[in-house]
């Protein structure tokens, strides 16, 4: 029985992981900005999600890489088109906070069937992105739990 933290529940330690330690940098893009630009960025950024802010640099969307597909079939003109015509808008963005227990946002992204999850801070006007978490920081903290649980 020499678990590194063998005195420590694994109830509790799960609890313990909160968002700001597995949190990934969020990669934001302009509602203004067209299908085609979107696409770019998602390539260059190596991410699976968009975050799509206002002028205020409030979040307004959410894009995937189906949103941009879809929208790309059979459209010779996604240069044209803004993001914000395809996004996925607010009110109907599932978010979470940099406090909250990753176990919490495990729940969100399987009960939605999402990908990730914009982490936030509340403003007065609206929700800055200040994080991402996605299934690949799930699984990085279903890994570390099983090493600081000697597994
Ligand atoms: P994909 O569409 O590439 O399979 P997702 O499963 O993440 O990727 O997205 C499915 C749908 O849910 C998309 O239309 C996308 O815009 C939307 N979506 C993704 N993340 C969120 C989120 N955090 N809140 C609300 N909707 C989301």
């Amino acid at each position: 029985y020499s678990g590194k933290k063998a005195g420590q529940d694994l109830s509790e330690s799960v609890m313990n992981m909160k968002v700001k330690d597995f949190q990934s940098i969020p990669v934001v893009v302009s509602e203004k900005v067209s299908v085609y630009d979107a696409i770019a960025q998602m390539f260059l950024e190596d991410v699976g999600t968009l975050f799509v802010v206002n002028e205020q640099s409030l979040l307004t969307g959410v894009l995937s890489r189906k949103d941009l597909l879809r929208s790309s079939i059979g459209n010779k003109e996604i240069s044209k088109i803004p993001v914000h015509i395809i996004m996925t808008r607010m009110p109907n963005i599932t978010y979470c906070f940099k406090h909250d227990p990753l176990l919490h946002v495990a729940k969100k992204l399987i009960e939605k069937q999402i990908d990730a999850l914009p982490v936030v801070a509340e403003h007065e006007n609206g929700l800055e992105v200040i994080g991402r978490i996605t299934k690949t920081n799930i699984t990085a903290a279903f890994l570390s739990l099983a090493e600081n649980h000697d597994l």
